[in-house]
C-alpha cells in the first residue's frame, strides 16, 4: 500500500522539482541578460559622450569600458575589433541591419562553439557603426548549471516522498484498523472518526446487519424446523412406547400402525422439502431452455388422482412452445406446489384453471382464498394460514420454495385472492 502512495506522491514531487529547476533557469538567464543588456546601455553612453570623438582603438576602448568593442564602415565592413569573437558574423550582420530598421540597437547573437551568447548594442554615428558586445552564459550553459544542485533536491524529494508515504498508510491504516476492531462483534454500529473513513463504516455496519439478519434467520429457520418435526415424532414416539409396553390393546395396534407410518411419512415429506429449499441457495446449475408447454402438461397429468377426490374440474389453456430459461426441475417443483395448493385449498367440485401464455403461468383456483392480512406472510417460511397442521396441510414450506425459485431466476411471482372465491398465483417468466 505505502508503495501505491508512494508512486503518486514521487511523481507529484519530481514534476514540482523539474517545474521549479526549469522556472528557476528562465529567471536567471533573463536576468544575467538583462544586466548585460543595461551594461552595454551605460557603456554605449560613455562611449558616446567620452570616446566618439576620440582618436582611440577599438582594443584601447575595450580595456576602458570593460565590453567588446567593434567599429565598422557604414557598408557593415569591420575597420577595427578589440578581439576577434566580437567581429560580427553574417548572421550578425542580418540582425544589426533588423535592428536599426526596427529601431531597437541591442540584439543578442547565437551561442559560439564554446557554448556562449553575446548581447550586443549598435549605435551608427556620422561616419561609422558602433558595436558593443558583453559575453553572457548562454540558456544551455544556465540550465546545465542547474543540473548538480536538482540532483540532490532530487535525492531530497525521494526521501521525502518516501518518509511521507510511510507516515499517510500508517495513519490511514492505522484509523482503517481501528474501524475493524470496533466493528469485531457484528451488533455494534460503528461511526467512522473522519469523513473519508465513512463509505468503509457504512459497508462494515451494512454487512454486519446481513450478517445479524442472516443469523436471525438462521435461528428462526432451526427454531421452526425442531417444532414442526416435534409434532410428528411425539405422536411416532407415544404409539411405539405403547405397542412396545404392551398396554395397547390388540384392537388398536392396527391403527397405531398406521398413525406410525403418516406421521413418518409427514416427517420424510418435511425434510424432502427443507432440503429442497436449502438446495436453492446452493443450486448452480446451468439453466437451459425448458419448453414449458409440454411441462405442464406432464405435470398436470400426475395431479388426476388428487383431483378425482375432490371431483375438481381442471382447465388448461396452454400456448404451444412457450420457452423459459430454466431447469425441468425448478419448474415442475413450482407447478407441484402451485397446483397441489389449488386443489388442497379448494372446494369439494371447484374449479382449477392453468394458463401458459405470453411467458406467464397462471394458477388459478375456486378455492377458499385468503384474508389480505394472511397475504403478506404467506411467502415466509413454515407458515400456514391453518395452524391445526391437519393430515393434508403442508408445513408452509411450498409457497417460500416458489418465492425463491422466481427470485433467483428474476421472474416475478403476483397473488390475487378473495376469501371465500379463490385464488390466483401468476409468474411472469420475461425478463
Ligand atoms: P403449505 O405446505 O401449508 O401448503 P405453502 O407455503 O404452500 O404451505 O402455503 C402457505 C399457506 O398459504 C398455506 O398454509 C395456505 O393457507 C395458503 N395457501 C397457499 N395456496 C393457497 C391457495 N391456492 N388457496 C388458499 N390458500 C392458499
Amino acid at each position: 500500500m505505502s508503495k501505491r502512495i508512494f508512486l503518486p506522491i514521487l511523481l507529484v514531487v519530481l514534476f514540482l522539482l523539474l517545474f521549479f529547476a526549469l522556472t528557476n533557469s528562465e529567471v536567471l538567464y533573463s536576468q544575467i541578460e538583462g544586466d548585460a543588456k543595461e551594461t552595454l546601455r551605460t557603456s554605449m553612453h560613455t562611449f558616446k559622450d567620452d570616446y566618439s570623438s576620440a582618436d582611440i582603438g577599438a582594443e584601447e576602448i575595450s580595456s576602458l569600458l570593460g565590453v567588446g568593442v567593434c567599429f565598422l564602415d557604414k557598408e557593415f565592413k569591420v575597420t577595427d575589433v578589440s578581439d576577434e569573437r566580437f567581429a560580427p558574423s553574417e548572421s550578425d550582420i542580418k540582425k544589426i541591419k533588423i535592428s536599426f530598421e526596427g529601431g531597437s540597437s541591442i540584439y543578442v547573437s547565437d551561442s559560439d562553439k564554446k557554448g556562449h551568447s553575446y548581447v550586443n548594442i549598435c549605435e551608427s554615428t556620422d561616419n561609422m557603426i558602433v558595436k558593443l558586445t558583453v559575453e553572457i552564459f548562454s540558456r544551455t550553459e544556465v540550465y546545465i548549471s542547474m543540473i548538480p544542485s536538482l540532483v540532490i533536491y532530487v535525492c531530497i524529494g525521494v526521501l521525502l516522498s518516501l518518509i511521507l508515504s510511510l507516515i499517510v498508510t500508517s495513519f490511514v491504516i492505522k484509523h482503517v484498523k481501528e474501524l475493524a476492531l470496533n466493528a469485531i462483534g457484528n451488533d455494534k454500529h460503528i461511526d467512522a472518526k473522519y469523513v473519508e473513513l465513512k463509505p468503509i463504516a457504512d459497508v462494515i455496519n451494512l454487512k454486519n446487519e446481513h450478517v445479524r439478519n442472516a443469523q436471525k434467520s438462521k435461528d428462526e429457520f432451526i427454531s421452526n424446523v425442531t417444532h414442526e418435526m416435534n409434532t410428528p415424532l411425539t405422536s411416532i414416539h407415544g404409539f411405539a412406547e405403547l405397542i412396545a409396553s404392551g398396554s395397547l390393546p390388540a384392537s388398536k395396534t392396527q391403527s397405531a400402525g398406521k398413525t406410525i407410518a403418516a406421521q413418518s411419512e409427514r416427517l420424510g415429506a418435511m425434510i424432502k422439502q427443507i432440503l429442497n429449499y436449502s438446495a436453492i441457495d446452493d443450486d448452480l446449475l446451468t439453466p437451459y431452455d425448458v419448453d414449458i408447454s409440454i411441462l405442464t402438461k406432464e405435470v398436470l397429468n400426475n395431479f388426476e388422482p388428487m383431483l378425482k377426490d375432490k371431483n375438481i374440474t381442471l382447465l388448461r389453456d396452454i400456448e404451444d412452445g412457450v420457452i423459459v430459461k430454466s431447469r425441468h426441475e425448478r419448474i415442475t417443483e413450482i407447478l407441484d406446489n402451485l397446483v397441489s395448493n389449488a386443489i388442497k385449498y379448494n372446494k369439494q367440485n371447484g374449479k382449477i384453471t392453468v394458463t401458459v401464455r405470453n411467458k406467464m403461468l397462471i394458477v388459478d383456483d375456486t378455492g377458499i382464498g385468503i384474508s389480505q392480512d394472511e397475504l403478506k406472510h404467506i411467502f415466509s417460511r413454515f407458515y400456514t394460514v391453518n395452524k391445526s397442521h391437519g393430515e393434508n396441510m403442508g408445513f408452509g414450506l411450498g409457497l417460500p420454495i416458489v418465492k425463491k425459485l422466481c427470485d433467483k431466476s428474476g421472474w416475478k411471482l403476483y397473488v390475487d385472492s378473495t376469501p371465500g372465491e379463490g385464488t390466483t398465483f401468476r409468474i411472469d417468466f420475461s425478463e
